[in-house]
């Protein structure tokens, strides 16, 4: 009956259980800068200092003023949110914003086209899907050279000032039966072959260990966590995962799956099969700082050297600003501080200011392919409102000579400050602090071999920091979360309004965690 219906809990019941294990299944019900208000048993609403920051989405804090009242105003004017197939000249203002700020931080002025979405996952998909149409545009291009030295090889046969070797047809396969026009055509019968089979192969795409580049059918196939990409494997094209700072695996990794297009030249009157490298790497993803791996900075080497083998093998890069930028380290572009330069660039979370849902992704001219607005489209995307409220957000970065980027270096080094001190004090128990600006996170040690069977058992269930944030809410009034694919890293990503107060009330509760975790009081940890 619809009145059981009504009780049963059917949005994502499993979810809200595994979370009530590790106390973290409250209820948020108001929300205002860097404060969350849970409602407890008994009806009182208390206080919560967001450290989680809506995983990365309200870096202007939870409904920013300016940025409800404008979207108050917009919702009063009747702004057109849904005329799709129509002049977006807000898109357009947005997307000469972004490009005069990316211009400024990468002191380089070639334009960066703009296409819209929703979600980040759909922003690296756009990247992924664009890519893919300039792949097989770059492949039709290298079929036609490939067809003009064959068409030229017929030629110099048949007019006799080239002649067909065994050389020729033993590196192909062919067994030459016949000379001129005949064995001319074995050949290229062979080399279609072999290059058809080539071009019918999927993509193959490179990132980083620990990286995180979504959920959806396409991009997770890029998310290097086994759990959540293995058992979709099957559908959609495959990555390549190379660890951080080593170059010789990026070497490697080219040396295994590099593949050539065959094709002929005459050359000094005999027929050579020539080889045409082909595009097999679709593109490189990479984080500047990884967000899910656990807070991981691309070194400024490492990232030259990724730059350098993608301009090598012409791969583009995609640098998937999605958790690291819109001012969240100091820049709009995270990547801009490691010098690494993207082929492309998604941006979303801070973009939507907290409250819309928007996302874009950046092409550069270089390898802009305009038939992409024909054949790629949401209902949702580009409209006025997010547009409008992303506008927005630009401008409060922007305001006052860019204060608010200055904000999150001085506010990311407050809250650095406080994670260093832990360390220092709590070698045993805290192995890293890592991480720029205001996105930091804290890893603990392993305590899968703890003296406390509480601390064996919460390492063992693949929730280790989900503990440790449900302790910290219970006893400290604090939100933060551990990174999706390294359960032992906290993740603190607050807004730029977070407080002195609140980097205190951090430190204080992540004191006791740790001293807990020296005096292996795995029950005082976990007790409800
Ligand atoms: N890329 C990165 C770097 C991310 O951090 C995330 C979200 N955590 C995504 C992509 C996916 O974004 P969304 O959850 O909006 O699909």
């Amino acid at each position: 009956t619809s009145a059981t219906a009504a009780e049963r809990e059917l949005a994502e019941p499993y979810l809200r259980q595994v979370l009530d294990t590790a106390g973290l299944a409250v209820e948020y019900v108001r929300a205002e800068g860097n404060t969350l208000y849970v409602r407890d048993d008994d009806g009182t609403e208390f206080p919560v200092a967001d450290f989680a920051g809506g995983y990365g989405s309200v870096l202007l804090g939870h409904h920013h003023p300016e940025i409800t009242a404008y979207a108050r105003q917009l919702l009063a004017e009747h702004t057109p949110i849904h005329a799709q197939f129509s002049r977006h000249p807000y898109a357009n203002r947005l997307a000469g914003e972004l490009n005069r700020i990316i211009a400024r931080e990468l002191d380089e002025d070639e334009p960066y086209y703009a296409i819209f979405g929703n979600s980040g996952a759909e922003a690296v998909e756009a990247a992924v899907k664009h890519a893919e149409l300039d792949r097989g545009m770059r492949v039709a291009e290298l079929l036609g050279s490939v067809d003009a030295g064959l068409a030229a090889a017929r030629a110099a046969v048949a007019d006799g000032s080239a002649t067909v070797h065994g050389e020729a047809a033993a590196r192909l396969g062919v067994a030459l039966a016949a000379d001129g026009d005949e064995a001319v055509r074995l050949l290229e019968a062979a080399i279609r072959r072999r290059n058809e089979e080539t071009v019918a192969s999927p993509p193959l795409f490179l990132a980083l260990e620990g990286g995180f580049h979504g959920k959806l059918a396409g991009s997770v196939q890029l998310t290097h966590n086994e759990g959540y990409r293995l058992p979709f494997k099957s559908l959609a094209a495959q990555a390549r995962f190379v660890p951080h700072d080593s170059p010789e695996d990026l070497n490697a990794v080219y040396a295994r799956e590099r593949r050539v297009l065959l094709g002929l030249t005459a050359e000094n009157g005999r027929i050579t099969v020539t080889e045409h490298a082909f595009p097999v790497f679709c593109a490189f993803l990479v984080e500047p700082i990884q967000g899910e791996g656990g807070i991981r900075v691309l070194s400024r080497a490492f990232a030259r050297e990724i730059q350098e083998f993608c301009a090598r093998i012409d791969c583009p890069v995609v640098v998937d600003e999605i958790q690291s930028g819109m001012g969240r380290t100091g820049a709009l572009l995270a990547s801009s501080r490691v010098g690494l330069r993207g082929d492309y660039y998604t941006l979303a979370k801070t973009l939507g200011g907290g409250i819309a849902k928007a996302s874009v992704m950046l092409v550069r001219e270089k390898r802009y392919r305009r038939d992409f607005e024909i054949v790629h489209s949401s209902t949702f995307a580009k409209d006025s409102f997010s547009s409008h409220i992303a506008l927005k957000v630009l401008e409060l970065l922007e305001r006052d000579g860019g204060a608010a980027y200055r904000r999150a270096e001085e506010r990311g080094a407050a809250l650095r400050a406080k994670l260093d001190a832990l360390r220092a004090e709590f070698p045993d128990v805290v192995a890293d602090v890592r991480g720029h600006g205001l996105m930091q996170g804290l890893e603990f040690h392993d305590q899968s071999e703890a003296s406390s069977p509480e601390l064996r058992q919460i390492a063992a269930s693949g929730l280790f920091g989900y503990f440790l944030a449900g302790h910290l809410l219970r006893r400290h009034r604090v939100r933060t979360f551990p990174t999706a694919s390294a359960v032992s890293t906290l993740r603190f990503e607050p807004s730029i309004y977070v407080t002195d107060a609140e980097l205190g009330q951090l430190y204080a509760g992540l004191h006791d965690v740790c001293t807990l975790l020296r005096k292996q009081a795995g029950d005082e940890l976990t007790a409800a």
